[in-house]
């Protein structure tokens, strides 16, 4: 079966162009697929235009998308085991990881599906003779373009927004993890949209999805990637003032002071920064550890990463799995040596392991920087990798100061047994998600998403589902008479 889906069937990309998935744990080839042009993302966007005209969608009856998307969240649950399996292929991640992804993306189908219809905006008292009411239309065309990280998740917190406000979409994985995002548009199908209201394009960023966002017939485009792609993005999307949604990156801190409960904190810092081999925005990538537990908690922390246990995802023992392709661990290599030519200590890790089990895949060691400091580009620029910073501190008011000194904004954790503290320093903290005592759980009836140069707007919750809607004031005068402001 061809692997693009336009206006509801299954094709092949005009060109004929092919492209190799590759599994990152032995760099084999999983699948070839499809790989489309500029003239495939122009037949996908003119479907999804004609799909918003003239399907029964856009202002059909709320309960007519709920029912689908409800229809996909089970879908996803009832193939959750194929849907993970393919996911591990794809991203090198652990099986446990995957399947909880895909739990999450059904449970974001499900969210979206119960919001739909709750707002149904509101009625604004003009008075008696004018019936005056703020509505949500759907956007439009939406261009829907997603990351290699979270493939699946990523995806339906566009997905499932889009289709429950009434939009049609034209979306494209990242070409590196094209697979589940396939099987996801194969259940959307299945569960009974429209021709046209889902639309699937693999293929580059650079041609592909710059072909997306540039298209006139595009009225919102929604990305989650890497900052320098949003910036280009949002460039782009000034041409035909198209409305955008930007999730990037993040260069997370993770703030530990003395009283926190010690074994918890070393335990989730190992979690916020090797989960994934750290390829999550939300990494607690940056450690900020108050001064008198310094020592003792760096010590415990890189005993406990020298034991992660690294290989293939499949393999239920296995606790983290490569980096996503060799382009990239390359680029986490450089970081490396820039961390060393800055004069940040290496306390573990640093190198590729020696296992001659895992020579084939993109692996790399986890790794702790220590003696950092918040010149260094190692603590300020986002490694996506195995990779955690570690400064100290002194006081509630240093904290707070190291942990806002990023250009990025996305997420952040704080350690304390003082609830007082934590809730102070929480409400300081510039970062889109604070966690305290935590790291890393999302909710998808919270909003998700960045201060500063981490993005614009928010996934998850009502505001995501906003992201997809227009208000519209509809005013109807219901007495009218001849206004009389002109004699002539
Ligand atoms: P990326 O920016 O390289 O690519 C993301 C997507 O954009 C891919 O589908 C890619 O093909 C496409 N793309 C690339 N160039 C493009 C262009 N010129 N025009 C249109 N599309 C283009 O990012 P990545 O390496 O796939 O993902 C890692 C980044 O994503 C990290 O920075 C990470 O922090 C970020 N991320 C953010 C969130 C969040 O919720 N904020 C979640 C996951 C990942």
């Amino acid at each position: 079966m061809p692997d693009l889906y336009i206006d509801g069937e299954w094709t092949a990309a005009a060109a004929g162009g092919r492209r190799d998935v590759v599994n990152p744990f032995d760099a084999s080839v999983v699948q070839t697929v499809d790989e489309a042009d500029a003239s495939d993302v122009d037949r996908a966007v003119r479907a999804a235009r004609r799909a918003f005209r003239e399907e029964d969608w856009a202002y059909a009856p709320t309960r007519r998308r709920a029912d689908v998307l409800f229809r996909v969240a089970q879908l996803l649950l009832d193939n959750r085991e194929d849907i993970a399996r393919v996911e591990t292929a794809d991203t090198g991640k652990t099986l446990t990881e995957a399947r909880m992804d895909v739990e999450d993306v059904s449970n974001a189908f499900r969210y979206f599906a119960e919001i739909a219809g709750k707002d149904a905006g509101r009625v604004v008292d003009v008075g008696p003779d004018v019936l005056s009411r703020v509505v949500y239309q759907p956007v439009g065309v939406c261009a829907l373009i997603a990351p290699w990280n979270y493939p699946l998740l990523q995806a339906s917190w566009k997905v499932a927004p889009a289709l429950a406000a009434g939009n049609t979409f034209v979306l494209k994985p990242s070409e590196i993890t094209p697979l589940s995002t396939i099987t996801m548009i194969e259940l959307i199908a299945e569960a009974g949209a429209p021709p046209g209201v889902a639309n699937l394009v693999l293929g580059a960023g650079a041609t592909v999805g710059a072909a997306m966002t540039s298209h006139p017939e595009v009225d919102l485009v929604s990305f989650t990637g890497g900052l320098a792609t949003g910036r280009t993005i949002m460039a782009g999307a000034a041409e035909d003032v198209k409305n955008i949604a930007l999730e990037l990156g993040g260069k997370n801190p993770n703030v530990v002071f003395a009283d926190a409960d010690f074994d918890a904190a070393v335990d989730y810092a190992l979690d916020a920064a090797f989960l994934h081999s750290g390829q999550v925005c939300s990494a607690g990538s940056r450690l900020i550890v108050e001064d008198s537990l310094h020592d003792r908690f760096v010590e415990a922390l890189a005993e406990r990463a020298r034991a992660i246990r690294l290989g293939d995802g499949t393999d239920e023992r296995t606790e983290s799995g490569p980096l996503s392709s060799a382009e990239h661990r390359d680029k986490v290599e450089r970081y490396l040596e820039i961390g060393r030519s800055e004069g940040a200590r290496l306390v573990c890790g640093g190198h590729r392991p020696d296992d001659p089990a895992l020579s084939r895949g993109f692996f790399l060691l986890p790794t702790i920087f220590a003696d950092c400091d918040r010149s260094m580009r190692i603590v300020q620029e986002e490694v996506f990798g195995p990779v955690v910073t570690v400064e100290r501190f002194r006081g509630e008011d240093e904290a707070v100061e190291l942990a806002n000194d990023t250009r990025y904004g996305l997420a952040g954790g704080v350690w304390t047994s003082d609830a007082g503290r934590a809730q102070r320093v929480a409400s300081r903290l510039r970062h889109g998600t604070v966690w305290i005592n935590d790291f890393h759980p999302y909710v998808p009836q919270a909003e998700w998403g960045g201060f500063g140069r981490s993005g614009v707007g928010r996934e998850l919750g009502p505001r995501g589902l906003e992201e997809y809607q227009e208000m519209q004031h509809i005013y109807h005068n219901l007495t009218p008479q001849p206004s009389g402001w002109f004699k002539g």
